[in-house]
């Protein structure tokens, strides 16, 4: 059975069988069978031989190995015990992996980066747990780490939104998030009869290339706290006007808001899904002149 692929359905029964393995629909398992999946996640991902990776949920360990098999060393983070004697038997014949036995949102990224990748260029790659996509996805970029790119598979429906414009329907919070912090790339979709077991969904891989700036006009750490403040509360009731959600989300009197929103030449009854990241920004730094 071992000289069959790990993406193969007859292997992953095997292993599961074997290893009294039962998938959890909580933890996101849903496996990939797709062969030519995660050779295209690896590559379009940055796994090279000067690059260190790190990995979130590893599940049998078929992206793992895609990995390891091109890049320098590869860390991968996986909240399942119960997979350690699986990733023991799947991933034995490379020595430049390293699994970690927590959950991504409680790992110190910084530190953990800094002892394990020193000098090398470093990429996120994943194939991700969908229940908790967007704070995975916060939790890499708004600390600011040394990571190149974040490569992941999402569901598709988050992938249009993750990778929307600004000023358009699909925009929303995190859109403003990944667009702040990143540029985004939707790089492929994947079928949902790619997985084990199928998902009722479909996915898509997308790449977002970390910016190392803060934008023109935002310059200390206060002021971006504020912008992602602003937009949070504009995009709470995103189908009524300005005024209204940054009032209540803000505290803030709504003549003030109106009168903040003429003065750089937004029209009062604009709503969040219009703005642009540079609208967003001057309205924030008016409102923060006022509050
Ligand atoms: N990479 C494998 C693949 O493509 O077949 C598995 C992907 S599966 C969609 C998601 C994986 O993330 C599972 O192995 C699951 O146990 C793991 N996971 C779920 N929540 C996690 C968390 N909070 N931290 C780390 N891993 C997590």
């Amino acid at each position: 059975m071992t000289d069959k692929p790990l993406s193969s359905p007859a292997r992953i029964k095997d292993i599961a069988t074997r290893h009294g393995f039962t998938f959890s629909k909580s933890l996101g398992q849903n496996f990939l069978i797709n062969p030519s999946v995660c050779p295209r996640i690896a590559e379009m991902g940055g796994a090279a031989k000067d690059t260190g990776v790190l990995e979130i949920g590893t599940g049998f360990g078929v992206l793992t190995a895609e990995l390891a098999q091109r890049a320098k060393k590869v860390i991968a983070v996986e909240i399942d015990k119960s997979l350690l004697p699986v990733l023991d038997e799947t991933l034995a014949e490379f020595d430049n992996i390293k699994i970690i036995n927590n959950d991504i949102l409680e790992v110190d990224l910084a530190s953990l980066l800094k002892e394990e990748f020193d000098g090398m260029e470093v990429f996120v790659c994943a194939n991700l747990p969908y229940y908790i996509t967007s704070p995975i996805l916060m939790h890499l970029m708004e600390q600011r780490l040394p990571i190149s790119a974040i490569t992941v598979m999402v569901q598709k429906e988050a992938a249009d939104r993750l990778c929307a414009p600004m000023a358009s329907r699909d925009c929303s919070a995190i859109t403003f998030a990944v667009r702040y912090y990143s540029e985004p790339k939707l790089l492929f979709n994947v079928s949902r009869g790619s997985f084990m077991p199928a998902p009722n969904v479909d996915s898509a891989v997308i790449r977002l290339d970390l910016k190392s700036e803060r934008p023109e006009g935002i310059h200390d750490e206060k002021s971006e706290k504020f912008l992602f403040s602003v937009v949070k509360a504009a995009f709470s009731q995103r189908r009524k006007t300005l005024p209204n959600p940054l009032s209540s989300g803000l505290c803030l009197p709504k003549a003030k808001i109106i009168a903040a929103m003429e003065q750089i030449g937004i029209a009062p009854t604009a709503r969040a899904e219009a703005l642009t990241m540079e609208q967003f920004i001057a309205l924030s730094n008016a409102l923060q002149e006022i509050k």
